[in-house]
């Protein structure tokens, strides 16, 4: 049991209500998340499959509760989305991402580019181009460094507001990824309709590649179809040596995992330029 204020919840052993209870206290513990300065942004390296130099950074938001700890973006996401708080949580990690970016620049590192994970809500909800661009406005920095990573949405396939929104996007600057390709949601009807810059190869693809031939086709079969259509490659997801020399013998544009560094904290990242790549 853990305690919470006046009322204490059972958290092992959940059963459905236990999860409803689990539901509505994140609903209500997000509200209070952002005035409580509980969220921070993390930086993960994204390298050059060829050189394995430091060119790009995902930002990834965290939140630690003071009592119910780090609850990973994967459980509260989806609770912003529905409660309609993802647009502040993004408007605020865009600000604090786009904020390290300058940084960076003073810093000595000009070259580095930034990508940012956006939800198939904000587009529908008319946020994002708000969002985006207080954040140049506020803070400077140069659009044609930052990505807009952008996975699922049945919602946005065939929808034409959505298509307009990432067209008003792309001529603001930034450019745009369709992440974790390969998965249910991130397809080829995505491929058709919005004009990607870059496709990420998801990490389920990636996982197996020493020892699935299946899994190599595939990521082969992805690679030359990006040529064909100029899309940049990534892949997620690389924890090991043989992941990388396989990915870069495949000719993967970019690698990205805890193999090269896992998500930091902006003091942990600039310490990790520091030690490892050229200014
Ligand atoms: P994603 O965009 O596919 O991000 C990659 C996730 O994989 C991250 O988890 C990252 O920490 C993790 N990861 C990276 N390299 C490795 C590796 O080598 N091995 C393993 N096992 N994992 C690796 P994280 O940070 O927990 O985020 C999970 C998902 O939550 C993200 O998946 C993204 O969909 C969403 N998310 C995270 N931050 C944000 C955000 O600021 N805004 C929005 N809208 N979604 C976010
Ligand atoms: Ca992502
Ligand atoms: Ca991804
Ligand atoms: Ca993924």
């Amino acid at each position: 049991a853990v305690e919470l204020g006046a009322n204490t919840f059972v958290i092992s052993g959940m059963g459905d209500s236990d999860d409803q209870n689990r539901g509505s206290r994140l609903e209500m513990a997000l509200k209070e998340a952002l005035g409580n300065d509980e969220m921070e942004v993390f930086l993960q390296p994204k390298c050059l499959a060829g050189t394995g130099e430091l060119v790009s950074m995902e930002a990834l938001v965290r939140w630690n509760h003071p009592e119910l700890g780090h609850i990973p973006p994967q459980e509260f996401i989806p609770i912003a989305e529905n409660s309609g708080m993802i647009g502040s949580i993004s408007r605020f990690v865009y600000f604090r991402a786009f904020e390290m970016l300058m940084e960076f620049s003073r810093l000595g590192y000009s070259h580095l580019r930034l990508a940012l994970n956006v939800s198939p809500l904000e587009i529908h909800d008319g946020t994002l181009v708000k969002n985006l661009t207080n954040g140049l406005l506020f803070t400077g920095i140069d659009p044609r460094k930052v990505e807009l990573e952008i996975t699922e949405g049945s919602l946005l396939i065939n929808s034409q507001t959505a298509r307009s929104i990432l067209d008003e996007v792309k001529s603001l600057g930034f450019q745009i990824s369709i992440d974790d390709f390969g998965t249910g949601y991130s397809t080829f009807g995505y491929l058709k309709n919005f004009q990607f810059d870059t496709l990420k190869i998801d990490k389920s693809f990636i996982d197996q590649i020493q020892m699935d031939n299946n899994s190599r086709a595939i990521v082969q079969a992805i690679i030359a179809m990006s040529r064909t259509l100029n899309l940049q490659t990534v892949a997620e997801g690389v924890e090991t040596q043989e992941q990388y020399d396989i990915l870069k013998e495949l000719g993967c544009d970019q690698l990205q995992g805890y193999f090269f560094g896992r998500p930091m904290n902006f003091d942990d990242f600039v310490n990790y330029l520091g030690d490892t790549s050229v200014k």
